[in-house]
């Protein structure tokens, strides 16, 4: 079996809040006790709503942010034990395509500073060649060289996004949600735009994403997140999903192919707070299928080989 390039284990994120004069001192952890490896070449998705904590997620494989717990090993190196020096070098073969394509590049450079940018961080000479090669594996004219992020569409900002991120010819990139600010038509290019690129530069991809339907369509295999933790790992993206959590998402429209729609309750209900987790499974209180064991105890991510499913009655 091929070692994993990235692997997670017991990965933990806590944050803190409060503590003035009128607010008592609150915490949360927004990723709690994350495992999960990802092979060369693969591309995994991670998917769940608004606040399951995949982004925290993403920041914290590339060490973005500091872990509470838990370790990040990239290519048999632990980068949660690297100095600044050593991270910095780990990360020439990393890189993260971010999610709003107006807000992530610098309004005041031109096409050719902001693609100059990872060589500046990583002290490096800025090769001319690289920024034109870059432009070109993202359907963009060399022209643009001298544009600023204003004069250009969404799909095409996103673009340059890509061939920043690809800059320094990393081995992987996390995306947290490339498309979800551009319209549908231009979501498909730039989908179609990684795809072709993951094959002709061998990349592998973490794939955040808020939509089942499209990390089905784009990822090998997914992982799905409800509250900071994992529930389910989708060992092909066609699977068929076990917990109902990940049924309720596809029934609740995040999937847009009706074949894929079941005869279960939509998703409703509210999400519990971070700040105050109910003791028994988390989804409880939205689930059809909840007894009074998932009231009391908190189901642990096992079963059946390479489909593990935090449930105590998956389907
Ligand atoms: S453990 Fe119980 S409440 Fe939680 S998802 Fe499974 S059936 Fe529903």
């Amino acid at each position: 079996m091929t070692d994993p390039l990235i692997r997670l284990d017991g990965l933990s994120r806590r944050f803190d809040t409060g503590g003035g004069l009128l607010k008592a001192p609150r915490s949360m952890m927004a990723v709690r006790d994350v495992s999960l490896s990802i092979a060369p070449g693969e591309v995994l998705g991670v998917v769940g709503e608004s606040g399951c904590g995949k982004s925290t997620l993403a920041r914290l494989v590339l060490r973005l942010i500091e872990p509470t717990s838990g370790r990040v090993t990239f290519d048999g190196t632990d980068l949660t034990a690297l100095r600044p020096g050593a991270l910095r070098t780990a990360r020439r073969r990393m890189a993260m395509v971010f999610q709003d394509p107006y807000s992530s590049l610098d309004p005041r450079y031109t096409l050719a500073e902001v693609l100059a940018e990872p060589f500046v961080v990583q002290r490096r000479p800025v090769a001319q060649d690289a920024l034109t090669e870059m432009l070109d594996a993202v359907g963009l004219p060399s022209a643009m060289l001298g544009s600023h992020p204003h004069q250009l569409s969404g799909g095409q900002r996103q673009r340059v996004g890509i061939a920043r991120a690809l800059a320094l010819r990393p081995d992987f990139v996390v995306l947290d949600e490339p498309t979800a600010s551009l319209d549908v038509s231009i979501q498909a290019q730039i989908i179609d735009l990684l795809s072709d690129l993951r094959s002709r530069m061998g990349l592998t991809y973490l794939f955040i994403s808020h939509d089942l339907g499209l990390v089905r369509y784009f990822c090998d295999r997914v992982v799905v997140m409800y509250l900071g933790a994992v529930v389910e790992v989708l060992p092909r993206a066609d699977a068929a999903p076990r917990h109902p959590y990940t049924r309720a998402l596809i029934d609740s429209g995040f999937a847009p192919d009706p074949s894929l729609r079941r005869q279960i309750a939509p998703l409703s209900g509210e999400i519990p707070s971070p700040f105050n987790l109910p003791p028994g499974c988390t989804f409880a209180g939205r689930c059809p299928r909840a007894t009074d064991l998932c009231r009391r105890q908190r189901p642990p991510l096992e079963g059946e080989g390479d489909h593990p499913v935090a449930c105590f009655h998956p389907y």
